[in-house]
Protein backbone atom coordinates (compact mmCIF):
# COMPACT_ATOMS: atom_id res chain seq x y z
CA UNK A 1 0.00 0.00 0.00
CA UNK A 2 1.53 3.25 -1.20
CA UNK A 3 1.23 6.20 1.81
CA UNK A 4 -1.24 7.50 -0.51
CA UNK A 5 -3.46 4.78 -0.31
CA UNK A 6 -2.94 4.22 3.84
CA UNK A 7 -5.79 5.36 6.18
CA UNK A 8 -5.33 7.83 8.46
CA UNK A 9 -3.35 6.83 11.54
CA UNK A 10 -6.07 7.98 13.76
CA UNK A 11 -8.55 5.38 12.52
CA UNK A 12 -5.82 2.64 12.37
CA UNK A 13 -4.98 3.31 16.18
CA UNK A 14 -8.78 3.43 16.81
CA UNK A 15 -9.52 -0.09 15.12
CA UNK A 16 -6.56 -1.38 17.17
CA UNK A 17 -7.39 -0.20 20.16
CA UNK A 18 -10.62 -2.62 19.60
CA UNK A 19 -8.39 -5.34 18.85
CA UNK A 20 -6.71 -4.46 21.80
CA UNK A 21 -9.50 -4.34 23.75
CA UNK A 22 -10.67 -8.05 22.53
CA UNK A 23 -7.20 -9.71 22.97
CA UNK A 24 -6.84 -8.52 26.66
CA UNK A 25 -10.24 -9.99 27.30
CA UNK A 26 -8.32 -13.55 25.85
CA UNK A 27 -9.43 -13.41 22.62
CA UNK A 28 -6.71 -14.80 20.08
CA UNK A 29 -4.86 -11.70 18.26
CA UNK A 30 -5.55 -12.93 14.93
CA UNK A 31 -9.90 -13.45 15.85
CA UNK A 32 -9.90 -10.33 17.26
CA UNK A 33 -8.61 -8.59 14.11
CA UNK A 34 -11.04 -10.50 11.89
CA UNK A 35 -13.85 -9.46 14.38
CA UNK A 36 -12.90 -5.69 14.32
CA UNK A 37 -11.99 -5.53 10.72
CA UNK A 38 -14.95 -7.66 9.47
CA UNK A 39 -16.70 -4.62 7.81
CA UNK A 40 -13.59 -2.63 6.70
CA UNK A 41 -11.19 -4.78 4.74
CA UNK A 42 -9.41 -2.19 3.22
CA UNK A 43 -7.56 -1.70 7.34
CA UNK A 44 -6.78 -4.82 7.51
CA UNK A 45 -3.14 -4.69 6.63
CA UNK A 46 -2.67 -1.41 8.64
CA UNK A 47 -4.53 -2.60 11.29
CA UNK A 48 -2.94 -5.76 11.70
CA UNK A 49 0.42 -4.31 11.94
CA UNK A 50 -0.44 -1.96 14.89
CA UNK A 51 -1.98 -4.73 16.63
CA UNK A 52 0.89 -7.43 16.31
CA UNK A 53 3.42 -3.78 16.54
CA UNK A 54 1.56 -3.61 20.30
CA UNK A 55 1.65 -7.31 21.38
CA UNK A 56 5.46 -7.17 20.54
CA UNK A 57 5.31 -4.10 22.82
CA UNK A 58 3.21 -4.87 25.41
CA UNK A 59 5.10 -5.37 28.59
CA UNK A 60 6.99 -2.17 27.77
CA UNK A 61 3.68 0.04 27.40
CA UNK A 62 1.63 -1.38 30.11
CA UNK A 63 4.37 -0.61 32.70
CA UNK A 64 4.72 3.11 31.06
CA UNK A 65 0.74 3.51 31.18
CA UNK A 66 1.26 2.29 34.79
CA UNK A 67 4.01 4.65 35.31
CA UNK A 68 2.73 7.65 33.82
CA UNK A 69 -0.60 7.81 35.26
CA UNK A 70 -2.34 9.01 38.92
CA UNK A 71 -4.88 6.34 38.61
CA UNK A 72 -5.92 3.54 35.95
CA UNK A 73 -6.94 4.88 33.12
CA UNK A 74 -10.47 3.43 31.64
CA UNK A 75 -9.90 0.39 29.63
CA UNK A 76 -10.53 2.28 25.99
CA UNK A 77 -8.42 4.90 26.60
CA UNK A 78 -5.76 2.08 28.34
CA UNK A 79 -6.10 0.37 24.71
CA UNK A 80 -5.43 3.46 23.14
CA UNK A 81 -2.85 4.36 24.79
CA UNK A 82 -0.87 0.62 24.46
CA UNK A 83 -1.32 1.02 20.71
CA UNK A 84 -0.05 4.42 20.46
CA UNK A 85 3.03 3.74 22.35
CA UNK A 86 3.90 1.13 20.48
CA UNK A 87 4.00 2.59 17.38
CA UNK A 88 6.06 5.16 19.23
CA UNK A 89 8.42 2.40 20.53
CA UNK A 90 8.64 1.17 16.62
CA UNK A 91 9.61 4.23 15.27
CA UNK A 92 7.48 3.49 12.46
CA UNK A 93 6.16 7.32 12.15
CA UNK A 94 7.50 10.56 13.85
CA UNK A 95 6.61 11.42 17.01
CA UNK A 96 4.72 14.56 16.67
CA UNK A 97 2.54 12.36 13.81
CA UNK A 98 1.56 9.50 16.47
CA UNK A 99 0.84 12.07 18.99
CA UNK A 100 -1.27 14.10 17.06
CA UNK A 101 -2.93 10.85 15.77
CA UNK A 102 -3.53 9.65 18.77
CA UNK A 103 -5.39 12.43 20.08
CA UNK A 104 -7.28 12.68 17.10
CA UNK A 105 -8.56 9.01 17.25
CA UNK A 106 -9.27 9.49 21.24
CA UNK A 107 -11.20 12.80 19.98
CA UNK A 108 -13.01 10.72 17.85
CA UNK A 109 -15.16 8.14 19.87
CA UNK A 110 -17.44 9.45 22.86
CA UNK A 111 -15.45 6.82 24.68
CA UNK A 112 -11.89 8.34 24.96
CA UNK A 113 -12.96 12.06 23.70
CA UNK A 114 -12.85 12.80 27.90
CA UNK A 115 -9.48 11.67 28.14
CA UNK A 116 -7.82 13.51 25.25
CA UNK A 117 -5.75 15.94 27.04
CA UNK A 118 -4.71 13.10 29.11
CA UNK A 119 -3.49 10.95 26.34
CA UNK A 120 -1.79 13.63 24.80
CA UNK A 121 0.25 14.49 27.93
CA UNK A 122 1.08 10.84 28.57
CA UNK A 123 2.58 10.42 25.09
CA UNK A 124 4.46 13.84 25.28
CA UNK A 125 5.84 12.31 28.75
CA UNK A 126 6.52 9.64 27.59
CA UNK A 127 8.69 10.88 24.06
CA UNK A 128 10.44 13.55 26.43
CA UNK A 129 11.42 10.58 28.63
CA UNK A 130 11.17 7.66 26.62
CA UNK A 131 15.75 6.67 26.99
CA UNK A 132 15.57 7.06 30.77
CA UNK A 133 12.05 5.16 31.20
CA UNK A 134 12.80 2.29 29.13
CA UNK A 135 16.02 1.85 30.24
CA UNK A 136 14.79 1.95 33.58
CA UNK A 137 12.13 -0.77 32.73
CA UNK A 138 14.08 -2.63 30.73
CA UNK A 139 15.98 -4.14 33.75
CA UNK A 140 12.85 -5.95 34.23
CA UNK A 141 13.11 -9.36 32.80
CA UNK A 142 9.28 -8.85 31.73
CA UNK A 143 9.40 -5.69 30.16
CA UNK A 144 13.40 -6.73 28.06
CA UNK A 145 11.81 -10.32 26.52
CA UNK A 146 8.17 -9.42 26.68
CA UNK A 147 7.41 -12.06 28.59
CA UNK A 148 5.17 -12.96 31.45
CA UNK A 149 6.80 -13.80 34.76
CA UNK A 150 5.29 -17.57 35.34
CA UNK A 151 6.66 -18.10 31.26
CA UNK A 152 9.86 -16.50 31.89
CA UNK A 153 10.65 -18.25 35.75
CA UNK A 154 9.56 -22.00 33.03
CA UNK A 155 12.12 -21.53 30.44
CA UNK A 156 14.64 -20.75 33.10
CA UNK A 157 13.61 -23.92 34.84
CA UNK A 158 13.83 -25.47 31.92
CA UNK A 159 17.02 -24.35 29.81
CA UNK A 160 19.55 -22.67 32.76
CA UNK A 161 22.59 -22.13 30.00
CA UNK A 162 19.97 -21.46 27.08
CA UNK A 163 16.50 -19.35 28.07
CA UNK A 164 18.13 -15.96 27.36
CA UNK A 165 18.81 -17.03 23.58
CA UNK A 166 15.40 -18.77 23.02
CA UNK A 167 13.75 -15.48 24.36
CA UNK A 168 15.93 -13.51 22.53
CA UNK A 169 15.26 -15.60 19.06
CA UNK A 170 11.66 -15.43 19.90
CA UNK A 171 11.86 -11.32 19.85
CA UNK A 172 12.57 -11.52 16.49
CA UNK A 173 10.50 -10.95 13.48
CA UNK A 174 8.97 -14.18 12.13
CA UNK A 175 10.96 -15.71 9.32
CA UNK A 176 8.80 -16.73 5.83
CA UNK A 177 10.11 -20.38 5.44
CA UNK A 178 9.11 -22.21 2.50
CA UNK A 179 8.50 -26.08 1.47
CA UNK A 180 9.57 -26.76 -1.66
CA UNK A 181 7.53 -29.59 -3.04
CA UNK A 182 10.23 -31.86 -4.02
CA UNK A 183 7.97 -34.29 -5.82
CA UNK A 184 7.06 -31.90 -8.55
CA UNK A 185 10.71 -29.75 -8.71
CA UNK A 186 14.22 -29.35 -6.60
CA UNK A 187 14.78 -26.78 -3.99
CA UNK A 188 18.17 -25.84 -6.07
CA UNK A 189 15.53 -25.32 -9.07
CA UNK A 190 13.10 -23.47 -6.77
CA UNK A 191 16.12 -21.17 -5.99
CA UNK A 192 17.12 -20.30 -9.34
CA UNK A 193 13.97 -19.13 -10.34
CA UNK A 194 13.82 -16.96 -7.11
CA UNK A 195 16.79 -15.65 -8.08
CA UNK A 196 15.74 -15.04 -11.67
CA UNK A 197 12.79 -12.81 -10.61
CA UNK A 198 15.13 -11.21 -8.27
CA UNK A 199 13.88 -12.49 -4.73
CA UNK A 200 16.54 -13.12 -2.39
CA UNK A 201 16.35 -16.45 -0.17
CA UNK A 202 18.45 -19.07 0.96
CA UNK A 203 17.99 -23.03 1.48
CA UNK A 204 17.57 -23.72 5.24
CA UNK A 205 16.76 -27.47 5.07
CA UNK A 206 16.01 -30.67 3.16
CA UNK A 207 13.12 -28.92 1.68
CA UNK A 208 13.09 -25.40 3.38
CA UNK A 209 13.74 -21.84 1.94
CA UNK A 210 13.93 -19.05 3.90
CA UNK A 211 12.72 -16.07 1.72
CA UNK A 212 14.61 -12.91 3.01
CA UNK A 213 11.58 -10.27 2.82
CA UNK A 214 7.94 -11.74 4.02
CA UNK A 215 5.47 -11.09 1.34
CA UNK A 216 1.75 -11.95 0.81
CA UNK A 217 0.77 -15.61 -0.56
CA UNK A 218 -0.60 -14.19 -4.29
CA UNK A 219 3.48 -12.56 -4.62
CA UNK A 220 5.08 -16.48 -3.61
CA UNK A 221 5.84 -17.79 -7.03
CA UNK A 222 4.24 -21.19 -7.56
CA UNK A 223 2.32 -20.90 -4.40
CA UNK A 224 -1.21 -20.81 -5.70
CA UNK A 225 0.04 -23.67 -8.06
CA UNK A 226 1.34 -26.20 -5.07
CA UNK A 227 4.69 -25.61 -5.57
CA UNK A 228 5.66 -24.46 -2.70
CA UNK A 229 3.51 -24.21 1.27
CA UNK A 230 4.48 -22.22 4.07
CA UNK A 231 5.99 -24.23 6.85
CA UNK A 232 8.69 -24.31 9.02
CA UNK A 233 11.63 -26.01 8.71
CA UNK A 234 10.59 -28.06 11.98
CA UNK A 235 7.63 -28.61 11.18
CA UNK A 236 8.88 -29.96 7.85
CA UNK A 237 10.73 -33.06 10.19
CA UNK A 238 7.53 -34.90 10.70
CA UNK A 239 6.70 -36.14 7.49
CA UNK A 240 10.00 -37.16 6.87
CA UNK A 241 10.61 -38.48 10.19
CA UNK A 242 7.28 -40.66 10.32
CA UNK A 243 8.47 -42.80 6.90
CA UNK A 244 5.13 -43.10 5.98
CA UNK A 245 5.55 -45.25 2.75
CA UNK A 246 3.13 -45.95 -0.51
CA UNK A 247 0.52 -48.26 0.43
CA UNK A 248 0.93 -47.63 4.31
CA UNK A 249 -2.32 -46.93 6.00
CA UNK A 250 -1.16 -43.74 7.91
CA UNK A 251 -3.87 -41.38 9.63
CA UNK A 252 -2.81 -38.16 10.43
CA UNK A 253 -5.04 -37.63 13.94
CA UNK A 254 -4.59 -33.57 15.01
CA UNK A 255 -4.58 -32.25 11.33
CA UNK A 256 -6.23 -28.73 10.56
CA UNK A 257 -4.81 -26.85 8.90
CA UNK A 258 -3.36 -29.60 6.66
CA UNK A 259 0.16 -28.69 6.44
CA UNK A 260 1.69 -32.23 7.64
CA UNK A 261 -0.82 -34.08 5.83
CA UNK A 262 -0.51 -31.85 2.46
CA UNK A 263 3.51 -33.03 3.48
CA UNK A 264 2.86 -36.39 4.03
CA UNK A 265 0.73 -36.84 0.75
CA UNK A 266 3.70 -34.80 -1.03
CA UNK A 267 5.99 -37.52 0.06
CA UNK A 268 3.78 -40.29 -1.24
CA UNK A 269 1.10 -41.57 1.42
CA UNK A 270 -1.37 -42.90 -0.84
CA UNK A 271 -4.06 -43.98 1.96
CA UNK A 272 -4.38 -41.13 4.05
CA UNK A 273 -7.10 -39.87 6.67
CA UNK A 274 -6.65 -36.55 7.99
CA UNK A 275 -8.86 -36.37 11.67
CA UNK A 276 -9.70 -33.27 13.18
CA UNK A 277 -12.11 -32.34 15.72
CA UNK A 278 -12.60 -28.69 15.18
CA UNK A 279 -15.21 -28.72 11.66
CA UNK A 280 -14.05 -24.93 10.86
CA UNK A 281 -10.39 -25.62 11.58
CA UNK A 282 -10.96 -29.30 9.08
CA UNK A 283 -12.09 -27.04 5.80
CA UNK A 284 -8.30 -25.87 5.63
CA UNK A 285 -7.04 -28.89 5.29
CA UNK A 286 -9.33 -29.42 2.19
CA UNK A 287 -8.83 -25.97 0.77
CA UNK A 288 -4.47 -26.93 1.55
CA UNK A 289 -4.79 -30.30 0.00
CA UNK A 290 -6.80 -29.07 -3.39
CA UNK A 291 -4.10 -26.50 -3.70
CA UNK A 292 -1.46 -29.06 -3.69
CA UNK A 293 -3.38 -31.36 -5.80
CA UNK A 294 -3.30 -34.22 -3.52
CA UNK A 295 -6.06 -36.00 -1.79
CA UNK A 296 -6.65 -37.66 2.05
CA UNK A 297 -10.03 -39.14 3.96
CA UNK A 298 -10.89 -35.57 5.79
CA UNK A 299 -12.50 -36.78 8.86
CA UNK A 300 -14.21 -34.62 11.67
CA UNK A 301 -13.75 -36.16 15.27
CA UNK A 302 -11.96 -36.57 18.35
CA UNK A 303 -9.04 -38.48 18.21
CA UNK A 304 -9.04 -39.42 21.78
CA UNK A 305 -12.62 -41.19 20.87
CA UNK A 306 -11.58 -42.94 17.30
CA UNK A 307 -13.27 -45.27 15.23
CA UNK A 308 -11.37 -48.60 16.95
CA UNK A 309 -12.30 -50.88 13.68
CA UNK A 310 -9.27 -49.66 11.79
CA UNK A 311 -5.26 -50.00 12.56
CA UNK A 312 -3.04 -47.25 10.80
CA UNK A 313 0.89 -48.24 10.46
CA UNK A 314 1.79 -44.92 10.73
CA UNK A 315 -0.04 -41.97 13.06
CA UNK A 316 1.17 -38.78 13.53
CA UNK A 317 -0.13 -37.25 16.34
CA UNK A 318 0.66 -33.32 16.21
CA UNK A 319 -1.20 -32.36 19.46
CA UNK A 320 -2.38 -29.14 20.83
CA UNK A 321 -0.38 -27.95 22.88
CA UNK A 322 1.14 -24.71 24.95
CA UNK A 323 2.61 -23.59 21.46
CA UNK A 324 5.51 -22.09 23.68
CA UNK A 325 7.91 -23.08 20.49
CA UNK A 326 6.80 -20.62 17.67
CA UNK A 327 6.37 -17.46 20.36
CA UNK A 328 7.81 -15.74 16.92
CA UNK A 329 4.84 -16.62 14.95
CA UNK A 330 2.20 -15.45 17.39
CA UNK A 331 3.55 -13.41 20.51
CA UNK A 332 -0.05 -13.22 21.43
CA UNK A 333 0.46 -16.78 22.63
CA UNK A 334 2.24 -15.63 26.18
CA UNK A 335 -0.10 -13.53 27.08
CA UNK A 336 -3.09 -15.48 26.35
CA UNK A 337 -2.18 -18.42 28.32
CA UNK A 338 -2.37 -18.86 32.27
CA UNK A 339 0.10 -21.30 34.35
CA UNK A 340 -3.04 -23.32 34.58
CA UNK A 341 -2.90 -24.36 30.73
CA UNK A 342 -0.11 -26.34 30.81
CA UNK A 343 -1.22 -28.88 33.11
CA UNK A 344 -4.60 -29.08 31.00
CA UNK A 345 -3.27 -29.52 27.79
CA UNK A 346 -0.91 -32.45 29.40
CA UNK A 347 -3.62 -33.95 30.34
CA UNK A 348 -5.30 -33.79 26.30
CA UNK A 349 -2.39 -35.08 25.22
CA UNK A 350 -1.67 -37.84 27.50
CA UNK A 351 -5.87 -38.81 26.41
CA UNK A 352 -4.84 -38.56 22.85
CA UNK A 353 -1.61 -40.78 23.15
CA UNK A 354 -3.87 -43.75 25.43
CA UNK A 355 -6.93 -43.37 22.50
CA UNK A 356 -4.71 -43.70 19.48
CA UNK A 357 -1.78 -46.23 20.81
CA UNK A 358 -4.27 -49.51 20.64
CA UNK A 359 -5.10 -48.50 16.48
CA UNK A 360 -1.35 -48.67 16.03
CA UNK A 361 -0.38 -52.48 14.35
CA UNK A 362 2.35 -54.24 15.66
CA UNK A 363 5.63 -52.81 14.63
CA UNK A 364 3.39 -49.80 13.70
CA UNK A 365 4.99 -46.24 14.23
CA UNK A 366 3.35 -43.13 15.89
CA UNK A 367 5.39 -39.84 15.63
CA UNK A 368 4.54 -37.68 18.72
CA UNK A 369 5.03 -34.01 18.05
CA UNK A 370 4.24 -30.83 20.03
CA UNK A 371 5.23 -27.06 19.00
CA UNK A 372 6.38 -26.77 22.56
CA UNK A 373 9.78 -25.73 24.42
CA UNK A 374 7.90 -26.84 28.28
CA UNK A 375 9.76 -30.69 29.26
CA UNK A 376 6.04 -31.49 30.40
CA UNK A 377 4.46 -31.63 26.87
CA UNK A 378 7.19 -33.06 25.64
CA UNK A 379 10.12 -35.41 27.22
CA UNK A 380 8.45 -35.81 30.09
CA UNK A 381 5.39 -36.63 28.61
CA UNK A 382 6.71 -39.08 26.66
CA UNK A 383 8.68 -41.01 29.53
CA UNK A 384 5.26 -41.05 31.31
CA UNK A 385 3.81 -42.93 28.15
CA UNK A 386 6.94 -45.38 28.15
CA UNK A 387 6.27 -46.24 31.94
CA UNK A 388 2.82 -46.69 31.16
CA UNK A 389 3.07 -48.94 28.01
CA UNK A 390 5.03 -51.91 27.91
CA UNK A 391 4.78 -52.62 24.22
CA UNK A 392 5.75 -49.31 23.20
CA UNK A 393 10.04 -48.24 22.68
CA UNK A 394 11.64 -45.38 21.32
CA UNK A 395 13.22 -45.38 18.01
CA UNK A 396 16.15 -42.45 18.10
CA UNK A 397 15.63 -39.32 15.84
CA UNK A 398 18.57 -37.32 15.23
CA UNK A 399 17.49 -34.58 17.54
CA UNK A 400 14.02 -34.26 20.19
CA UNK A 401 13.85 -30.87 21.29
CA UNK A 402 14.51 -28.31 18.68
CA UNK A 403 15.56 -24.79 20.17
CA UNK A 404 14.33 -22.29 17.96
CA UNK A 405 17.06 -20.74 16.32
CA UNK A 406 17.90 -17.22 15.46
CA UNK A 407 17.58 -15.56 11.99
CA UNK A 408 21.15 -14.92 11.84
CA UNK A 409 21.95 -18.82 10.54
CA UNK A 410 24.93 -20.19 8.67
CA UNK A 411 23.82 -21.28 4.96
CA UNK A 412 22.18 -24.89 5.37
CA UNK A 413 24.87 -27.76 4.87
CA UNK A 414 23.61 -31.25 3.51
CA UNK A 415 23.04 -32.87 7.11
CA UNK A 416 18.84 -33.70 7.90
CA UNK A 417 18.38 -31.02 10.50
CA UNK A 418 17.11 -27.26 8.96
CA UNK A 419 19.39 -24.53 10.26
CA UNK A 420 16.29 -22.11 11.00
CA UNK A 421 12.94 -23.12 12.56
CA UNK A 422 10.95 -22.96 15.63
CA UNK A 423 10.49 -25.09 19.36
CA UNK A 424 9.39 -28.63 18.79
CA UNK A 425 9.50 -31.62 20.47
CA UNK A 426 9.52 -34.85 18.28
CA UNK A 427 9.26 -38.47 19.53
CA UNK A 428 9.13 -41.86 17.57
CA UNK A 429 7.49 -44.33 19.14
CA UNK A 430 7.12 -47.87 17.63
CA UNK A 431 4.87 -50.51 18.71
CA UNK A 432 6.71 -53.86 19.69
CA UNK A 433 4.11 -56.39 20.10
N1 LIG B 1 -0.87 -30.87 12.09
C1 LIG B 1 -1.37 -29.54 11.81
C2 LIG B 1 -0.55 -28.94 10.69
O1 LIG B 1 0.62 -29.30 10.54
O2 LIG B 1 -1.09 -28.12 9.95
C3 LIG B 1 -1.39 -28.66 13.04
C4 LIG B 1 -2.13 -29.30 14.19
S1 LIG B 1 -2.44 -28.24 15.55
C5 LIG B 1 -0.93 -28.32 16.41
C6 LIG B 1 -3.47 -29.24 16.54
C7 LIG B 1 -4.83 -29.50 15.96
O3 LIG B 1 -5.46 -30.52 16.75
C8 LIG B 1 -5.79 -28.31 15.97
O4 LIG B 1 -6.31 -28.11 14.69
C9 LIG B 1 -6.90 -28.75 16.93
O5 LIG B 1 -8.18 -28.26 16.57
C10 LIG B 1 -6.84 -30.24 16.81
N2 LIG B 1 -7.34 -31.01 17.96
C11 LIG B 1 -7.32 -30.64 19.28
N3 LIG B 1 -7.86 -31.61 20.02
C12 LIG B 1 -8.23 -32.60 19.19
C13 LIG B 1 -8.85 -33.85 19.36
N4 LIG B 1 -9.21 -34.29 20.58
N5 LIG B 1 -9.10 -34.62 18.28
C14 LIG B 1 -8.75 -34.20 17.04
N6 LIG B 1 -8.17 -33.01 16.80
C15 LIG B 1 -7.89 -32.22 17.86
Amino acid sequence: MSPVDAPPLAEVLQQAAMVWRLFRAGQSLDRAIAAVVDKRPNLRPAVQDASYSAVRHLAASERIIERLSARTPARDVAALLAVSLAQLQSGRYGDHVVVDQAVSAARSSPKTRAASGFVNALLRTFVRERESLLADLRVDEVVHYNLPRWWIERLQRAYPPDWKAIAESQQQPPPLVLRVNTSRLSVDAYLRTLQDLGISAMRVGPQALWMHEPRPVSAIPGFSAGDVSIQDGGAQLAASWLDARPGMRVLDACAAPGGKTAHLAELGATDLTALEVDPDRALRIEENLRRIGVAARIVIGDARQPDTGVLYERILLDAPCTASGIVRRHADIPWLRRPTDVAQLTTVQRELLDALWPLLTPGGRLLYVVCSLFPEEGREQINRFLERRPDARQVPLPAAQLLPTSTSVAAWQDCGLPTLHDGFFYALLEKTR
